[in-house]
């Protein structure tokens, strides 16, 4: 570990436009990937003529493994920078990206957005821009990348520059809490130094962006809460639930509660990258054992939080939402699937309250009849399914969702209130 501030950076855009390949330029430009590391990537991509491509090969791997759950070491890639240590919270190349940005962008203090200069905005461009902005993103450094496809043209630069910049409009982010540079993730073009074939740009280079950022907020003294990813077996230890600690301390001897599975009992071992450590805190990525617990008692979607301060099982809560995309509208009744931290649980939106205004934040209308596309509003929702989720105000990081139907992201939202079962 090291003794610089701590960042943890979300990489979101659309499919294909280059966020593996730039993650992968990250840590092999900052030194945390060895070289022969890459050189032996790069010839396993040409042995499967995936020539060329092997930044991306070394992400799509860590991926895999990760799915296999090869290893119980979930942690996340890190690097650093001179003043940063930087922790990549969302492993881009997963097929279920938007789902881990949930959880992933809640936790990230900032985010780079790469955007393909050769096919600009695109609809995951869009919907990672939305969620950023509602989940709490400060900064967005905005790569506009692949700039080799487009013989690094000044005009093309602008113009999806322009598009970004109307995108952010939309959504009302502030523009001034963006910036914007060309690169080729897959030339080397600005990432750690400033190109060439760029004499038209005279800004910042990416690796000089994220030095730039400012310093993250300290966390909240929560109690802990650690929202369980994966249940294993492990021979010779038992029962290994892992996951990454969101708030709060965990230490041997602890007594634990998981709810909603509602069973605890006492923390006996806590492992992280392979060791056995004591304790654990924010932002680690943690396996551990607790007496008495089996394989069936608990699963992804509990919480783990002291057995003294255990995590709230919601009967209802409120929530303030805004709604990206629906084809039609949303009613009282409707009954998506809610993403929040490791869970997904279907609830029914059990009424509508207010109608916000977004641009001022006052109630436009009480008691709407329905909401669409665009509309900020406070609904009243009833998981079907027992869910653990917190205040936004009390415990950002568990407070915050996805509202996600038909394969899309419909809305996205953070937790009022909560009413306990
Ligand atoms: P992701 O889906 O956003 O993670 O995109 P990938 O990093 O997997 O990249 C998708 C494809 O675009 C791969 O074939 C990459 O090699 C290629 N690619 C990524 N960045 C660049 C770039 O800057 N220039 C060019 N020419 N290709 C790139």
């Amino acid at each position: 570990m090291s003794d610089k501030p701590h960042q943890n950076l979300a990489v979101i855009g659309h499919v294909d436009h280059g966020k593996s390949t730039m993650v992968g330029r990250l840590l092999f430009e900052t030194g945390s990937v060895p070289e022969h590391v890459i050189e032996q990537h790069r010839e396993e991509a040409e042995e499967k003529g995936k020539g060329g491509f092997e930044f991306a090969y070394v992400m799509d791997n860590l991926a895999e493994e990760r799915e296999r759950g090869v290893t119980i070491d979930i942690a996340h890639q890190e690097f650093d920078t001179d003043e940063y240590y930087f922790t990549i919270v969302d492993c881009p190349g997963h097929r279920d990206f938007v789902k881990n940005m949930i959880t992933g962008a809640s936790q990230a203090d900032n985010a780079v957005l790469v955007v393909a200069a050769d096919d600009g905005v695109a609809p995951q461009t869009r919907e990672h821009v939305f969620l950023a902005r509602t989940l709490g993103i400060d900064e967005l450094i905005v790569a506009v990348n692949k700039m080799d496809v487009v013989d690094y043209s000044e005009d093309t630069y602008k113009q999806v520059v322009s598009d970004v910049t109307d995108l952010f409009k939309q959504v009302q982010f502030n523009t001034d809490d963006a910036s914007f540079i060309p690169t080729s993730a897959f030339e080397g073009d600005n990432v750690s130094e400033a190109s060439e074939n760029t004499p038209w740009y005279d800004g910042e280079t990416l690796l000089e962006a994220l030095n730039s950022l400012p310093v993250p907020e300290p966390p909240t003294d929560a109690p802990l809460r650690l929202p369980i990813q994966d249940v294993y077996t492990i021979s010779g230890i038992g029962t290994v639930p892992v996951g990454r600690i969101e708030t709060g301390t965990m230490n041997t001897g602890d007594n634990v509660s998981f709810q909603p599975s509602d069973v605890g009992g006492e923390v006996k071992t806590i492992e992280m990258h392979h060791e056995e450590v004591p304790s654990a805190e924010p932002g680690d990525n943690v396996g551990f054992n607790v007496r008495g617990i089996g394989k069936d008692d608990i699963r992804r979607g509990d919480v783990c939080g002291p057995a003294d301060e255990p995590p709230s099982v919601a009967e209802t809560f409120t929530a303030q939402v805004v709604v990206m995309q629906h084809p039609s509208v949303i009613t009282a009744g409707y009954t998506p699937v809610f993403h929040a931290h490791t869970a997904q649980v279907a609830c029914t939106i059990e009424s509508i309250d207010k109608k916000m205004d977004p641009a001022s934040g006052e109630v436009a209308e009480e008691n709407p009849d329905f909401i669409q596309s665009g509309d900020a509003a406070v609904v009243t929702v009833r998981p079907q399914k027992p869910l653990s989720i917190e205040p936004s105000s009390e415990i950002p990081e568990l407070g915050s969702f996805a509202v996600r139907d038909m394969g899309q992201t419909i809305a996205a939202g953070k937790v009022l209130d909560v009413n306990e079962a």
